[in-house]
């Protein structure tokens, strides 16, 4: 039985500021193992219940974060972009069950660090008409491909704004918003406890319940996604790709044939955008 872990930054517990979140100070270093050692305690409480197989997805920024001398050596890391599944790549390769460990809340909420893909783009995702955050978005390419999230961790405004999309799932509250940049946090060492505790119930859940070892793939899905970018700049450059629409200065809409193709567009898009910073 297997489990895909994807492990961002935002959430973890002692993380408030941007800076804990880019390469090139100490105060990322520091991050970047509260990081690692989140994703080992998921890793090692789903081993513990029964899973064969742990994949963990380095999901932040450029998928170069989680250190694995630090982690559990039965587990395989998931490295580098660009890579076409992004947060969810691995997931391709059969998994029963994702964790979304480290998350944050969507763009222009007040979440710590609150964004959707990439703060410098996008304002508002929305997939058929509902608003999604990063875990709604790959939440639906985990389902395509047959996997069910099960555990979810970050700061209280994402748990409750997640929590209605994955009913049944477990989340792990970090730490308690009162800014973009501040709340209350609960100590790194209870987190790993708690994600600990967490992964080892889902898992043993999952295989006490005769659930499948393995994901089917499901059929997919269209996705119209519409997109509020954050300046019409960025609009007038996304639409130079053809099948883009313009709703209004700052509101774009695509179709797509799946959630994956959705994913993938917006991937493109994240990455075009780097030529107006
Ligand atoms: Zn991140």
């Amino acid at each position: 039985m297997k489990v895909l872990i994807s492990a961002d930054i935002e959430g973890v517990a002692g993380v408030f500021h941007a800076e804990q979140t880019r390469a090139g100070n100490g105060e990322y270093e520091a991050a970047r193992r509260w990081m690692t050692l989140e994703a080992n305690a998921a890793i090692e409480g789903a081993f513990a219940s029964g899973a064969t197989e742990v994949w963990v997805n380095d999901s932040h920024g450029g998928f170069r974060n989680l250190l694995p001398d630090l982690l559990d050596p039965r587990a395989q890391v998931v490295l580098g972009k660009p890579r076409t599944l992004g947060m969810m790549a691995g997931v391709e390769y059969g998994a029963a069950l994702v964790f979304m460990i480290g998350y944050h809340a969507k763009a222009q909420t007040r979440g710590i660090l609150a964004h959707t893909i990439n703060s410098f783009a996008f304002a508002r995702v929305a997939f058929n008409g509902v608003e999604l955050g990063e875990a709604g978005v790959y939440g639906a390419l985990a389902e395509e491909y047959g996997a069910r999230v099960a555990l979810l961790s970050g700061d209280d405004v994402f748990a409750e704004e997640t929590a209605p999309r994955f009913p049944g799932a477990r989340f792990v509250v970090t730490k308690r918003a009162t800014g973009n940049a501040s709340g209350v946090t609960q100590s790194p060492a209870s987190v790993r406890e708690m994600l600990h505790a967490a992964a080892r119930d889902v898992v043993r859940q999952h295989i006490d319940e005769g659930r499948a070892p393995q994901a089917t793939r499901a059929e997919a899905q269209p996705v119209e996604c519409e997109l509020r970018v954050q300046t019409s700049a960025l609009a007038d450059l996304f639409c130079q790709w053809p099948t883009l629409t313009r709703v209004d200065g700052v509101t774009l809409r695509f179709d797509a044939a799946s959630a994956e193709h959705a994913v993938r567009m917006l991937n493109c898009l994240s990455a075009m955008s780097f030529m107006l910073r």
